[in-house]
């Protein structure tokens, strides 16, 4: 290879119907630690992967499934599955040699019940395919193992030399495009094993314990401590808002609080919809990231946020936790208003706050107080929000941590 930094693309098997997994939803769009599995994969390949090169190959009944757990993705369109594994990746392969995008040198077939893998198992195939038409990872296989015999007793079989082969499968492009449309109709296990039958040589690289196959449903809340077991950097943000009170200037402003439509005779005045209590959560979950505020984000001279539904930007904040590998364990808000009562809506406004950050209600905790007639809230002119938020991120070392911060401020400020 020349010394070009090689094209790299990403085509991510997520076409399964999942019946093993047993669940309504499938094992693919379940939440992980607040985020769809297929989205946690996608955010681990994009650390390395150009997000415009990452292909999802999905099952056709899945279409809104996917919509919803990528938005705000730059992805190319999915690519729809077929019949059989072999078929899937064969359809994908197709769409990235049909993309108007440059041809990659390399691609990472991965299947998306994998969501454990890291960046540096990403880096370590990607490196491996520098000397390699196809470098797979894999784990030397630590049980014993025992084969069934024909008499129905069970022998020690030798595990030496054996090892179990994980995802993503890392390939030189055009030869694994050229062996799926060559060999449609040899039925293989892998990709790895069309290689091998066309006699080209696979490297093995170091699989990973945590890049486990999510097959039953306990293997999910399995990949959750194992993903949580990575943060070890607990971070606090606190978020404070406030919001005047005024009557409804028209028809169609409504009180919104906590994503919920409350029945008042006054309204929150702002450029969006003035959810005072989603601002202040927002703002503490920016805090934990040291992302700035919400304003940074979404700037009230902005046209785009007039009216806006606020729930957009808690997820968007949620967003940029997920994308650095965190997640979100807790959100403690208090509302200080003396009207409208908050404890009728209270049920509501958590069920819609768990449902927009992917938590269960037993991470979100709402409380409500007045301030006994004193100062503006108790004079009713206004409504006041304070939010503590928890999220474990990645533990970053010190010295990484040091050169990021150099690049972020370079950023420009307030815009
Ligand atoms: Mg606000």
């Amino acid at each position: 290879m020349s010394n070009k930094k090689p094209v790299i693309a990403a085509l991510i098997v997520a076409a399964g119907a999942g019946e093993r997994f047993g669940a309504s939803l499938p094992k693919q769009y379940q939440p992980l630690l607040g985020i769809p599995v297929l989205k946690y994969n996608i955010n681990k390949l994009s650390q390395i992967i150009d997000i415009n090169n990452i292909y999802v190959v999905i099952n056709p009944l899945h279409e809104l499934l996917f919509i919803h757990a990528t938005q705000g993705m730059d992805l190319p369109p999915p690519v729809t599955g077929g019949a059989t594994r072999q078929e899937t990746v064969r359809r994908g392969l197709e769409a990235i040699a049909a993309s108007d995008a440059a041809k990659p040198d390399y691609v990472l077939i991965h299947d998306a019940a994998r969501p454990g893998l890291s960046v540096d198992l990403i880096r370590r195939i990607c490196d491996a395919l520098a000397e390699s038409d196809a470098a797979i990872p894999a784990l030397p296989v630590a049980d014993t193992l025992r084969r069934l015999q024909p008499d129905g007793r069970t022998q020690t079989e030798s595990r030496e030399k054996l090892y179990s082969v994980q995802t993503p499968q890392g390939f030189r492009f055009e030869l694994i495009h050229g062996l799926h449309q060559s060999h449609a109709d040899t039925v293989v296990t892998d990709d790895a094993a069309l290689c091998e039958l066309a006699g080209h040589a696979v490297t093995l690289v170091a699989g990973e314990k945590d890049n486990f196959k999510i097959t039953e449903a306990d293997d999910l809340a399995r990949m959750e401590q194992a993903l949580a077991n990575r943060c070890g950097d607990i971070r606090t943000g606190t978020g404070y808002d406030v919001h005047r009170l005024i009557p409804p200037p028209d028809d169609l402003r409504r009180l919104m609080i906590c994503g919920i439509a409350i029945p008042h005779d006054k309204v929150l005045e702002g450029h969006s919809d003035a959810d005072v209590g989603l601002h202040a959560v927002t703002d503490a979950l920016l805090g934990t990231i040291c992302d700035g505020d919400i304003g940074m984000h979404f700037s009230p001279k902005d046209a785009r946020w007039k009216n806006a539904d606020s729930a957009a930007f808690l997820r968007h904040a949620a967003d940029l936790i997920a994308a650095r590998g965190g997640v979100v364990t807790h959100v403690d808000l208090t509302l200080i208003c003396e009207a409208p009562k908050i404890g009728p809506h209270r049920d509501k406004m958590r069920a819609r706050m768990a449902e927009i950050l992917c938590l269960p209600e037993s991470r979100i905790s709402l409380k409500a107080t007045t301030t006994e007639g004193l100062g503006f809230t108790g004079r009713g002119e206004g409504i006041a929000a304070q939010a503590v938020a928890t999220v474990r991120l990645p533990f970053t070392p010190a010295i990484q941590m040091a050169a990021a911060t150099e690049d972020d401020d370079t950023r420009k400020w307030g815009t």
